[in-house]
């Protein structure tokens, strides 16, 4: 985990340019070469000079082997004679010898006190590592000149361990230039190679990822080389697969965006289109729930809300405000003679004939319960409205609608009651009304088709 996060902290840092230290494949694999070479040496030349101080050790004695075998005879000849000048002379010469750093001879002659000669080389000091040859010196045969005769001493001949050395350094030496320098030719042949056949290509990559954007995925990497079906292909055809699946990806994202912000849009000219046609339907239903379904006229609910408003706006401003209530006489029997059909189409007609006899905007005219109308007059005083509901009656009674089962007339006619608000009074809406029911019921028992008024003292 730590490992991934350092890595993308490294791969963070080299994004945002903050100073981070790159190290180099190609330096890396030198260095590593160059240290395992540098083991490999030390190893090496651990070994050989094991093996060089063995050899020398041998050569050494057989050094030794050779000078004893060189000088024995001439030895024992000089023992033999006693000539200690000449013995003395061969020691000398003896331990004058290369491989030798200390000749000693032990001489041991019959009726003598044993006596010693010794030599020794120049700078020459006891060692434990150089061998010693100890060998018993005989007389030489009467006979045989070259022969062994009777021992008359010993010789001991001292390996120079100095000669040891320097034969080992030599060889070390060596050794160690040869190592050094195969291990740097080594070593940079490795950078060399690594550079030119790795990590150029996984620079090239690098920056090749590091300028990928949506628009330019299209871009296939391509290496400058010789395609030889290495990892490196294999990384190269990895990376161009990446770039197209994610190509294809972002267009597919981007066909589904475009999809979608359509699907949008149309949802939303949807929704304005249905807010339209439920804000139609509103006012409509608004209108109808405010209309009278036969006639067509404004009904009973909306009379009411129009008539507190008028109520108030008159009391408000002191101007006059009439209500006529009107009512269709004998209507009950012209549905028992007619049928109830024909009361609905008496009815409109009626309707429509005191809708057309209203001339002034603001009056209000509504169908309040079977077959009685209320017309609301604002800004209308008690004259003007007796003169309308005089002129309403007329107009019915002149539609000639036939009523055979009325009494007086032979046609349908209208009973209307008027009444004036009181600006005095304490009273609502419903004083006028039942001022105006009143009229009503007066016309009714003064024999209908006409218009009677009610007046606070005596009503006419
Ligand atoms: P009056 O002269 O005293 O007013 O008597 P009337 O018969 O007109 O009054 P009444 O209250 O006795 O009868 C009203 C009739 O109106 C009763 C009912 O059958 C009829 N009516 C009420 N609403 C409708 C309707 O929508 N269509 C039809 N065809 N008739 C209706
Ligand atoms: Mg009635
Ligand atoms: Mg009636």
């Amino acid at each position: 985990m730590s490992v991934i996060r350092s890595a993308s902290r490294k791969r963070d840092g080299a994004a945002t340019g903050a100073a981070w230290h790159f190290h180099s494949l190609s330096t890396r694999l030198m260095l590593v070469t160059l240290g395992f070479c540098l083991v490999f040496a030390l190893c090496t030349m651990a070994l050989r000079t094991w093996s060089a101080w063995n050899s020398g050790v041998s050569e050494m004695s057989a050094d030794l082997l050779l000078v004893e075998q060189a000088f024995q005879p001439l030895l024992g000849r000089a023992a033999q004679e006693q000539d200690r000048a000449l013995l003395r002379a061969h020691v000398e010469a003896l331990a004058s010898a290369a491989p030798i750093g200390k000749a000693t001879l032990t001489l041991a002659l019959d009726g003598q006190p044993a006596e010693s000669i010794e030599a020794v080389h120049d700078g020459w000091s006891p060692s434990a590592w150089a061998p010693v040859r100890h060998v018993v010196l005989r007389a030489p045969s009467s006979l045989d000149p070259n022969g062994a005769g009777e021992s008359i001493g010993t010789l001991t001949l001292y390996g120079d361990e100095r000669m040891l050395w320097r034969r080992m350094n030599d060889e070390v030496l060596g050794i160690g230039l040869t190592q050094l320098v195969q291990s740097l030719l080594l070593a940079g042949v490795m950078m060399l190679v690594c550079n030119r056949l790795v990590t150029g290509h996984v620079r090239r990559i690098a920056r090749h990822l590091a300028a990928l954007n949506p628009s330019n995925l299209h871009q296939p990497l391509t290496l400058d080389r010789v395609d030889c079906g290495d990892e490196l292909t294999l990384l190269v055809g990895g990376v161009n697969q990446l770039q197209g699946n994610l190509s294809d990806y972002l267009q597919r994202q981007q066909r589904y965006e475009n999809e979608l912000a359509d699907h949008r849009d149309h949802l939303a000219e949807m929704i304005q289109e249905r807010t339209r046609e439920l804000q139609a339907a509103n006012v409509q239903l608004e209108a109808l729930s405010r209309t009278d379904a036969l006639t067509g006229l404004a009904n009973r609910r909306h009379f009411d809300a129009v008539t507190q408003t008028e109520f108030l706006r008159a009391q408000r401003t002191g101007q006059p405000l009439c209500l006529l209530l009107c009512d269709i006489d004998f209507f009950k029997r012209y549905n028992d003679r007619y049928g109830h059909a024909a009361g609905d189409i008496c009815l409109r007609i009626v309707a429509n004939a005191m809708r057309d006899s209203l001339g002034r905007a603001g009056d209000l005219l509504a169908r309040i319960g079977g077959e009685e109308f209320a017309i609301l007059l604002p800004a209308t005083a008690e004259p003007q409205a007796r003169t309308l509901a005089d002129r309403l009656c007329r107009t019915v009674e002149t539609l000639r609608i036939e009523h055979e089962a009325a009494e007086g007339v032979s046609h349908v006619t209208l009973s209307i009651g008027v009444a004036q608000l009181d600006p005095t009074a304490d009273a609502g809406f419903g004083l006028l009304f039942r001022h105006a029911d009143q009229a009503l019921y007066l016309a009714k028992g003064r024999g209908r088709n006409q218009v009677a008024t009610y007046r606070k003292t005596a009503q006419a």
